[in-house]
């Protein structure tokens, strides 16, 4: 039986749930489906009677190049996948009437070794996708660079937190009579060249439209495109819309607009997805209609974004700051914003789930009730903190053998390991550290994170934060720091819980929201970065977390002087409020933990997300 496994966040429903009320409340917004007819049956108990629902009652069309589902599925990278991911699941939670479109990165974004100068090797991840999912029977074809490509996919079922099915495709070019290069085209996630790229976003855009036409999806009303991956999807419905495609008029493009909804992540214009014209006619041919090839070239690019931009009627960033980065790069353009959120019941420890269900019952399927966090006793946060911690200093002991204690002040940055998000900014001055360590009490600080193949400086910066590691193990003195390989959704969960605070110090404004300290919220750890994506939203400074640094002291981002200024605030924080506070005054302390939970973590959801993209996205 497809299923994704358990351990993910598909926690059963306590019985007092009423899943009645809230399916007909669903029906009442997507007025035409589901019909009672349809609903008698479900999809998967149609699959376990051997037939599908001919015209499957889904509305809404969500295509992602990564999707973070289950540790066990490694077809995320990142923040992007894993945003996508807990998207998905709070759509089977709320019953939306939602489809997944994605593509099975067969050999995931890449399993993480280091050799013995600490540099980064990316190995292919092992798994099967025929344990958790199951190959359907119709297969598509689409052109990439004149050839065809065939393609079948891979069903997954989301099971929301009382019973209702989210159907997500997998899309898999691996088959007889493709070309050996195509056939590697869904196997490597953010892998290859600019060319390799482009085959993947024909195979996400246009292949994902014609699978879900051949999978029966007929009441598709809203295609949500998940960054600009998908965005050729537009011109694929615009052909379906035009008929003759070679004449395809505004009014045409205005109807395909109705039906597009595009979510862009890039805070910074080089962060775009762009291809050479020259590159992009040799691999799409004619397909782009005239009409939105022209509307997406800028100085000689097809630029994803703006292909997103001009075809979809509703457009937002992702905290309200990366809305206004985004209008000020797009002034032509309406731009909304959505904060980003995180599924809850994905990532509350099994301690802090515990302390949930005994004190704001119904809080898997509400997450505004966390707000109630504020009655929870100091003891029991305390102690499910504690118990969080353990696990953690269990897991980086054996792993990286540094002798950490889970009594001790413990710092987590876990991220993409990339020169912006500037994970040696806490390292700038280790000297000054291990004196902070000495004079106000022992810091731990554990780190994690994978850095993009191609991306030098990323694997540079992993080296030096194990070197540092090493050197403060050497020293035998109260600084200790570990590095843990292979970061992943299993890893994240277990740090964003265990660590007494949460690091983050993008580089405004590059960061387009962040997700990881919402988890850390979620479990009660505060959070402590720089005012950049959705941290402008959530931070009250001693309530929630604390800022770091303000206004850059050079108008160069990029400047040293602007790095050290933010390095000398981080430290002064650090060692005249928030290490004392830990050790000295541990009722203030745990008074900042709740206020995390209640303040933050009830908001910074999916299920407000979700609430937000239906009513402003979906049914506009
Ligand atoms: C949550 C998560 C991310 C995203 O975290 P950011 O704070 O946005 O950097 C990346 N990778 C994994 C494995 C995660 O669980």
């Amino acid at each position: 039986m497809p299923s994704v496994p358990p351990g993910d966040g598909q926690a059963p429903v306590p019985a007092s749930q009423p899943p009645k009320r809230r399916a007909a409340s669903r029906a009442k917004i997507f007025s035409q489906a589901p019909s009672p007819e349809s609903r008698k049956l479900s999809p998967r108990a149609a699959q376990q009677l051997g037939s599908e629902p001919p015209d499957r009652h889904e509305r809404i069309a969500y295509f992602t190049m990564e999707a973070g589902i289950s540790h066990q599925i490694p077809t995320y990278a990142g923040g992007l996948g894993i945003l996508a991911g807990d998207t998905l699941k709070s759509y089977a939670d709320l019953h939306v009437p939602a489809v997944g479109v994605t593509l099975l990165n067969k050999n995931g974004y890449f399993y993480q070794v280091l050799d013995p100068q600490d540099r980064q090797l990316e190995e292919p991840v092992h798994w099967s996708p025929e344990d958790f999912m199951k190959l359907m029977e119709p297969r598509v074809s689409v052109q990439v660079e004149g050839r065809a490509v065939l393609l079948q996919a891979w069903q997954l079922l989301v099971h929301g937190a009382d019973g209702y099915d989210l159907p997500v495709y997998f899309l898999d070019s691996d088959l007889e009579g493709n070309a050996p290069n195509d056939r590697h085209l869904t196997s490597m996630l953010y892998g290859g060249d600019r060319a390799y790229r482009l085959g993947q976003e024909i195979v996400l855009g246009v292949g994902g439209v014609r699978m879900l036409d051949a999978l029966g999806y007929a009441n598709l009303s809203k295609y949500h495109m998940n960054e600009g991956h998908a965005a050729l999807l537009i011109a694929e419905l615009l052909r379906k819309q035009a008929q003759n495609p070679a004449s395809v008029s505004e009014n045409d493009l205005e109807a395909v607009r109705r039906k597009c909804v595009f979510t862009t992540h890039t805070p910074v214009a080089a962060g775009h997805d762009v291809f050479d014209s020259a590159l992009f006619s040799r691999m799409t041919g004619d397909f782009v209609p005239p009409l939105l090839l022209q509307k997406a070239t800028m100085q000689g690019k097809v630029n994803m974004t703006l292909m997103g931009l001009n075809g979809s009627q509703y457009v937002n960033g992702v905290a309200k700051r990366h809305g206004e980065t985004t209008r000020e790069m797009f002034p032509e353009y309406r731009i909304n914003s959505i904060t980003n959120g995180i599924h809850p019941p994905s990532w509350a420890s099994p301690a802090f789930s515990a302390l949930f269900d005994a004190h704001i019952p119904g809080w898997r399927l509400d997450p505004f009730g966390l707000r109630y966090a504020l009655s929870i006793p100091n003891d029991k946060i305390w102690g499910a903190h504690a118990e969080s911690k353990h696990r953690l200093v269990d897991y980086i002991n054996e792993h990286a053998n540094v002798g950490f204690h889970p009594e001790r002040f413990t710092i987590g940055f876990a991220r993409r390991f990339t020169a912006y998000k500037r994970p040696d900014l806490v390292l700038y001055d280790v000297e000054r550290l291990t004196q902070m360590a000495e004079r106000v009490g022992d810091i731990q600080i554990v780190f994690a994170g994978k850095a993009h193949p191609q991306d030098e400086a990323g694997k540079s910066l992993i080296q030096r934060v194990l070197k540092i590691s090493r050197e403060a193990s050497a020293r035998e003195g109260r600084l200790k720091i570990a590095f843990l390989r292979n970061y992943d959704m299993q890893l994240s969960k277990l740090m964003v819980a265990g660590c007494d605070v949460w690091l983050n110090t993008p580089q405004a404004p590059r960061e387009a929201s962040g997700t990881s300290g919402m988890k850390a919220a979620l479990n009660a750890v505060p959070h402590f970065s720089t005012l950049d994506g959705w941290w402008v939203e959530g931070h009250i400074e001693d309530v929630t977390g604390w800022s770091i640094g303000g206004k850059p002291v050079d108008a160069d981002p990029d400047s040293p002087i602007n790095f050290e200024a933010d390095a000398l605030d981080l430290y002064d924080k650090l060692e005249q409020n928030i290490v004392p506070t830990f050790y000295g005054k541990r009722e203030k302390w745990i008074d900042i933990m709740r206020h995390c939970i209640a303040i933050n973590a009830s908001f910074f959801n999916t299920y407000r997300m979700a609430h937000q993209y239906i009513v402003n996205a979906y049914m506009e």
